[in-house]
């Protein structure tokens, strides 16, 4: 994965990170740091009692939750969140959650220029990225604005301890998803290889961990590195087929984003590395085989997501023509070779 690194540039993100089992007690000395006073927290409906608890640590400092948050960031969502916000004065917000959570406090941000600190319960890896997304009737719209890059991430293990197994390992797959294309990516760089490496290890590991024992601490704190570093790779490089695929299927039908990616990723991973099957192999041995069909995707998605991945060019190593878009979701839909 390393050839082709002889030259290349690379800048480290400036997020600060505080990990371990335990770390959100220190919250409020990480807002303090950042000078912040009145911070509203964000989370999705199904992380309101969590939100909660965070936003009661924060004693006068916190304004409440606001739990509001839906996957891919609908545009009237991120518009009723910047409304409260700027009702309520908040400084800066602190986003409880995955990658929705996550998404819409980067909007806010984006919208409002407000710092961000993070607490991520899930392995989607969007805190260490300045990516933004917003969803629109005409599907997905994302862009890089170092605004919305979370301030300070604060990876606490054991908020991950509650997290279904079956979100876990599809979250888990979705970080791997980023650790894989960054070792193709055309900015790639020694650093990102080895994040890249690490992260896959981490993951991998900890996806069996946690199969073999669901209640495994060490297995969270090993499936949360590897998330945070995946999460890095993803902030450093330019992404290509495998996310720009799961972009656009989950832009234009509303799909469970972790269960596209590991759907989609060794059908990917087998046209640009022909290694697909391996990760296909441990996925079926632990019942994690579905196709697009079942997540809902309809079958004209097939022709749709072929003629929209080809309408823009992308980074990819290997050269991506209609045919081979249409292959690869064509077999993703149905679920097999
Ligand atoms: P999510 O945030 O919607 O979480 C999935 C579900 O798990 C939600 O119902 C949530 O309430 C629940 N949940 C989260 N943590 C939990 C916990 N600890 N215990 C119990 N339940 C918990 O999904 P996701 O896969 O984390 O994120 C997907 C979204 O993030 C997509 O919109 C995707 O596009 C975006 N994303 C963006 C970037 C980026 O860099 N901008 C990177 C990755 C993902």
């Amino acid at each position: 994965m390393s050839a082709g690194r002889d030259a290349f540039e690379f800048a480290g993100l400036p997020a600060r990170v505080v990990f371990g089992a335990g770390s959100i007690k220190r919250l409020p000395d990480e807002l303090d740091r950042l000078g912040l006073r009145r911070v509203v927290v964000i989370s999705t409906p199904g992380q309101r009692e969590l939100a909660d608890d965070v936003a009661a640590r924060l004693g006068e400092n916190g304004l409440g939750t606001y739990s509001k948050a839906v996957m891919h960031v609908p545009v009237a969502v991120s518009a009723a969140a910047v409304a409260h916000l700027r009702e309520v004065a908040a400084d800066g917000c602190v986003t409880v959650g995955g990658g929705s959570a996550t998404g819409l406090g980067k909007a806010v941000a984006l919208e409002t220029g407000l710092p961000l600190v993070a607490l991520p319960t899930t392995y989607a890896g969007s805190e260490m990225t300045p990516v933004w997304g917003l969803t629109d009737e005409h599907g997905k719209r994302t862009g890089r604005d170092p605004r919305v890059a979370p301030r300070t991430v604060v990876y606490d293990p054991d908020l991950t301890a509650g997290l279904p197994v079956e979100i876990s390992v599809t979250s888990a797959v979705n970080a791997m998803a980023h650790a894989v294309e960054a070792g193709y990516a055309p900015d790639g760089s020694p650093i990102v290889d080895l994040m890249a490496a690490e992260a896959t290890r981490c993951l991998l590991g900890g996806i069996d961990a946690l199969l073999g024992r669901p209640d495994s601490a060490a297995a969270r704190v090993d499936l949360l590195r590897g998330a945070w570093l995946a999460g890095n790779c993803l902030g450093a490089t330019t992404m290509g087929l495998h996310h720009k695929l799961c972009h656009l299927i989950g832009g234009l039908y509303d799909l469970n984003h972790a269960w596209t990616h590991t759907v989609l990723l060794p059908y990917v991973m087998d046209f640009n590395l022909g290694s697909g099957g391996e990760l296909t192999a441990l996925l079926e041995r632990h019942g994690f085989h579905r196709s697009l069909a079942d997540l809902g995707m309809p079958a004209a998605g097939i022709e749709a997501v072929a003629d929209a991945a080809v309408a823009a060019p992308y980074a990819n190593p290997k050269p991506v023509d209609r045919d081979a878009v249409r292959a690869i979701m064509a077999a993703a839909y149905r679920g097999s070779y």
